[in-house]
């Protein structure tokens, strides 16, 4: 009781108003009309409840999946591929007429281009296949190293944290310019997360791996000021790394096709990576994929050199928010440097497409110039 009465007087002075040790500075974005540059709809690859990595012995073929890793594809990347690996090369040794067998990976994505460079890297032969190589999710990604939460049993938890360690670790290689093949691209920045908005990094917390959340008061220094509890994070710059990635893929003379398939038979190859992303429900007839639209802005003559910090706030409402076709809306303002300055964002859970809803813009340009104030 003592520590806490300690505490309170600590943050709180003798009139109840916050001290000035508790308000940061921030300077807030540029949001009137003629700063938006791009506006970019993508599609997350939603799964309900767990994203899916395993192998699978079909017929003549192995498949081994890594798809349905909704918005924290990016956060989750090198565990998740490095799983993988892992479970195909133990497959391998359970059926070992695969052995020497070339590899086709399929999808173009952050996890196909990753799993195409570790395994040619690794000695196997790789051939890339992709319906679409430009313009993918993994471009367009607002770059927060975070999970968000996740209601998972005990054994899924452990998968899962293992995948968000592991990388972590690697994450931290490219934020420090040691990758092997990733030198730009990471940078180790504040997260500030609305109230109620669950990061999903108190597992790295509890490891020792990051520092505690701090409560703060951010003062935007026009007349805006919020309560955040500020974590430690990463930014990551997705359209930077998706580039090293192709431009490594390239450099190993892995050869890339651009092809839509059906069935992981259409391919002559006894293994695959199902890196489909969403596609990856379609493939596998996985009922529990479902797309998650999501829309951004990109800014432009933006102080860049002071807005190095990331924003991720939940906005409550007390009515729930349907699309045009009914589909529930979750309205979140993000913030990231991403393409100097990134403003967002929108989770529309079962639409699917690129060009609907394009309303979502102006609501997520509203609502930013409310939430960050004006900027000089
Ligand atoms: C608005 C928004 C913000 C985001 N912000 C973040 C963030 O801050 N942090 C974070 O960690 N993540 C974020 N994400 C999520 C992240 O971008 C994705 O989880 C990740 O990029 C998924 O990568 P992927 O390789 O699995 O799939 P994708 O990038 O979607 O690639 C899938 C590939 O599979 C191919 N494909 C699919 N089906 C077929 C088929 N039948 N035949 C041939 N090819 C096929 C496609 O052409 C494509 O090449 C965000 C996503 C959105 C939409």
């Amino acid at each position: 009781m003592k520590r806490l009465l300690c505490a309170f007087a600590c943050c709180v002075n003798f009139t109840g108003i916050l001290s000035a040790a508790q308000v940061e500075h921030l300077t807030p974005p540029r949001l009137a009309e003629k700063f938006v540059k791009e506006k970019v709809t993508c599609i997350r690859p939603g799964r309900e409840g767990f994203f899916h990595i395993a192998v699978e012995k079909k017929r003549t073929q192995l498949i081994i999946h890594d798809y349905g890793h909704g918005g924290s594809g990016w956060t989750l990347v090198f565990g998740s591929v490095n799983r993988a690996i892992r479970l195909f090369e133990a497959a391998l040794r359970q059926y070992t007429e695969f052995h020497g067998k070339p590899i086709r990976v399929l999808g173009a994505g952050a996890h196909g281009q990753l799993a195409a460079i570790l395994l040619q890297k690794k000695g196997y032969k790789v051939r890339l296949t992709a319906s679409s190589f430009a313009d993918l999710t993994s471009h367009k990604g607002a770059g927060i190293f975070a999970p968000g939460p996740v209601e998972l049993s005990a054994e899924e938890r452990k998968v899962f944290e293992e995948v968000l360690v592991e990388s972590y670790e690697v994450w931290k290689t490219v934020v420090a310019g040691t990758h092997s093949f990733l030198r730009k691209g990471g940078a180790a920045m504040p997260l500030y997360l609305g109230e109620g908005t669950d990061s999903g990094l108190q597992s790295l917390v509890l490891r020792g791996l990051i520092p505690a959340p701090e409560q703060v008061q951010v003062s935007f220094g026009n007349g805006k000021r919020h309560p955040f509890t500020k974590i430690h994070s990463i930014f990551m710059d997705t359209r930077m790394i998706m580039e090293q990635m192709e431009q490594t893929c390239h450099a190993l003379g892995i050869p890339r096709e651009e092809k839509q398939i059906q069935h992981f038979s259409d391919f002559s190859e006894f293994i695959v990576f199902d890196c489909a992303g969403v596609g990856g429900g379609a493939l596998n007839q996985d009922s529990k994929v479902v797309p998650v639209q999501g829309h951004l802005l990109t800014l432009q003559d933006q102080p860049v050199e002071q807005l190095r910090y990331m924003v991720y706030a939940k906005i409550h409402t007390n009515k729930p928010v349907v699309d045009d076709f009914g589909h529930p809306v979750e309205d979140y303002v993000y913030f990231t440097p991403k393409g100097g300055g990134t403003v967002g964002g929108s989770y529309i859970k079962g639409e699917g497409r690129l060009t609907t809803n394009q309303a979502q813009f102006q609501r997520i340009l509203e609502r930013s110039q409310a939430f960050f104030g004006r900027a000089d």
